[in-house]
């Protein structure tokens, strides 16, 4: 393969109060073995990425060591997401090419759209996975509807998102509020972000509920090992 390895960035310091617990979401068990760790090592079997590196609240830096040689790196997260992401963007130092920056709560991406969401921010700067929505929009304020956008002009905007290493610099260096997502910064501040075909199983484990689903996944698909395989 000709073209430089990606480096991922996997913000994970949030404290996932959104899911209720002691317990950030990403921390959390999928047959018993953390979400986040499944995030990580889906990422380490694909031969597309050379390096892993993993913002966590810096009180946990000290309990993880990782192994010698191994392709991952944790580093202090910061008060926010966007934070968090410039740490890890500045712990991958002066490297070139195409960064990836993925929700630490979706360990079912699909290595075929990872794939081409990193072929689309070679050739245009940014790209992110992107889902029609089923449901319909409403705008509301004080449980009012106010507006409502057109449908076929929404998607929902999932991670892996992949951006040319200087693109990612100039959106994060420029930021100064708490983005969801940092292709709509890359939007905002006048880069073209195309979007890729997104798939539904790629979802955010966001709420309890979400956790049952992604058990009864996990059963089925990720112990197939056809799954597993980025090559
Ligand atoms: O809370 P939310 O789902 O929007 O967080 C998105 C991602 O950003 C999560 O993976 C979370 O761990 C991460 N995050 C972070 N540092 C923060 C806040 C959130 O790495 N200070």
């Amino acid at each position: 393969m000709s073209e430089p390895r990606v480096i991922v960035i996997i913000p994970a310091a949030g404290s996932g109060s959104r899911f209720g617990g002691d317990v950030p979401k990403q921390f959390r068990t999928i047959g018993g073995k953390p979400i986040l760790q499944h995030v990580v090592e889906r990422f380490l079997f694909d031969e597309r990425v050379e390096r892993v590196i993993v913002p966590v609240h810096e009180m946990l830096l000290s309990t993880i060591t990782p192994a010698p040689g191994e392709k991952i790196q944790f580093v202090a997260g910061g008060a926010t997401r966007q934070e968090s992401v410039t740490r890890g963007l500045e712990a991958a130092g002066d490297v070139e090419g195409v960064i990836a920056v993925h929700d630490a709560v979706r360990p079912f991406f699909s290595y075929e759209v990872f794939h081409a969401v990193i072929d689309a921010a070679r050739e245009f700067g940014a790209a992110f996975p992107a889902l029609p929505l089923a449901d319909t929009i409403h705008v509301v304020d004080d449980n009012q509807i106010v507006g409502t956008p057109d449908r076929s002009t929404l998607v929902a905007a999932q991670t892996p998102q992949c951006f040319r290493v200087d693109v990612l610099r100039d959106v994060l260096s420029r930021a100064c509020d708490d983005a969801t997502d940092e292709a709509g910064l890359a939007a905002k501040y006048g880069y073209v972000v195309k979007a890729v075909s997104g798939d539904s199983l790629n979802f955010k484990i966001t709420r309890p509920e979400d956790l049952v689903m992604a058990e009864r996944i996990y059963a089925e698909w990720g112990a197939d090992d056809s799954n597993r395989s980025g090559h």
